[in-house]
C-alpha cells in the first residue's frame, strides 16, 4: 500500500480534478488498416506450416509479409507471450508501450502492432480474435493485454528470494539465440515486452495494481494477425498456464499453443503495401 498523502488538498482541487480528460494519441489522423482487403485475404488461406510451442517453452517463426499467422489454444487454457521483429532486422521489433498508447491497454480485431523508434511502423494487424465477446468484465480485466512485460527471472527473484529458470523472458531470449544463432548475451537485450496473448488482466480498481485472472481461452480459439513485413516471431508458452493463480513457477496446469502459418490465395492482397519506417529524421 503506497502511504496516505502528506500534502492538504488546495481549496480548488475539486475543480482541478473535475477537468475533462483528452486522449494522449487521438486516432483519427493514424492511417487506417484497410480491414475490408485483409477480410477478402484471409477468406481463402492455405496453411503453410504449423508449429507446436511446447508448455514452458519458447519456439521461432517465421512469416513473410503478405501472409497471416494464428496463435491457437489446443489442450487447455494457456497464455502467451509474444515478441515480433522485423526479420532482416532484430534492432527493430514490436513496442508495446507505443501500441498501449496508440489502441489501449487490450488489443483485438484492427489494432496493430507497431514497431519501436526510429522506425514506428505496423509490423502486424489483428485480423480476429475469437476471444472479442469478452469485453471487460466487473473486475476492469480483458484479454491480449499490452500493459504487463513478461514474467522474468530477475523480478522474480527480487520479490521471492527463488531462483527459476523457465520465465517467458528467459524462454524468449533462449529459443531466439538459438534460431537465429545471435549470442544470448545479446540476444536478452533484444527481447521486449509482449503482447500478452490470451491473458486476462486489468488493474484493481482500489490499488491501481496489476492484476491476473484465469484467462477465458479454450481449445480452439485463436488470435489471427496479418504480417505487414517480413517477421521472426517468438512465442512462450507461459509458465503461469492460464494465469489464474501464479507464474514463474511449474505450479500451475500448463499446455502447448500452436502457431499457423497461413497464405492468402494469389490477387486477394490487392493495393496492399508493405508499410515503410517512419519518415521523420532529426534536423541534426
Ligand atoms: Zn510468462
Amino acid at each position: 500500500m503506497k502511504p496516505a498523502a502528506q500534502n492538504p488538498a488546495p481549496a480548488d482541487a475539486a475543480e482541478r480534478r473535475a477537468v475533462k480528460p483528452v486522449i494522449c494519441y487521438p486516432t483519427e489522423t493514424l492511417p487506417s488498416p484497410d480491414m475490408p482487403c485483409y477480410l477478402n485475404a484471409r477468406s481463402q488461406l492455405s496453411g503453410t506450416e504449423t508449429l507446436r510451442i511446447p508448455a514452458r517453452e519458447a519456439r521461432v517463426f517465421q512469416v513473410p509479409a503478405g501472409s497471416f499467422f494464428r496463435i491457437l489454444s489446443v489442450e487447455g487454457p494457456q497464455v502467451g507471450d509474444l515478441n515480433l521483429f522485423n526479420r532482416h532486422n532484430p534492432e527493430e521489433h514490436f513496442y508495446s508501450g507505443k501500441t498501449r498508447a496508440l489502441h489501449g491497454t487490450h488489443l483485438s480485431t484492427g489494432d496493430r502492432l507497431w514497431s519501436n523508434f526510429p522506425y514506428l511502423r505496423p509490423l502486424a494487424t489483428i485480423t480476429h480474435d475469437t476471444l472479442d465477446w469478452y469485453g471487460f468484465d466487473q473486475d476492469g480485466g480483458s484479454v491480449h493485454d499490452v500493459i504487463g512485460t513478461r514474467c522474468d527471472p530477475y523480478t522474480h527473484q527480487l520479490l521471492s528470494g527463488d531462483a527459476y529458470h523457465n520465465c517467458c523472458h528467459s524462454n524468449l531470449y533462449r529459443a531466439f539465440s538459438a534460431a537465429t544463432g545471435i549470442e544470448a548475451s545479446r540476444v536478452e537485450r533484444l527481447v521486449h515486452d509482449v503482447l500478452n496473448v490470451f491473458m486476462c488482466t486489468g488493474f484493481t480498481q482500489d490499488t491501481h495494481q496489476y492484476f491476473m485472472k484465469a484467462s477465458p481461452v479454450r481449445p480452439g480459439d485463436y488470435l489471427e494477425f496479418f504480417a505487414e513485413v517480413d517477421l521472426t516471431g517468438v512465442l512462450s508458452a507461459c509458465p503461469g498456464g492460464d494465469c489464474g493463480n501464479e507464474h514463474s513457477s511449474d505450479k500451475a496446469d500448463c499446455y502447448p499453443l500452436e502457431v499457423q502459418i497461413l497464405t492468402p490465395a494469389p490477387g486477394t492482397l490487392e493495393g496492399w503495401q508493405s508499410p515503410t519506417p517512419s519518415n521523420y529524421h532529426h534536423p541534426d
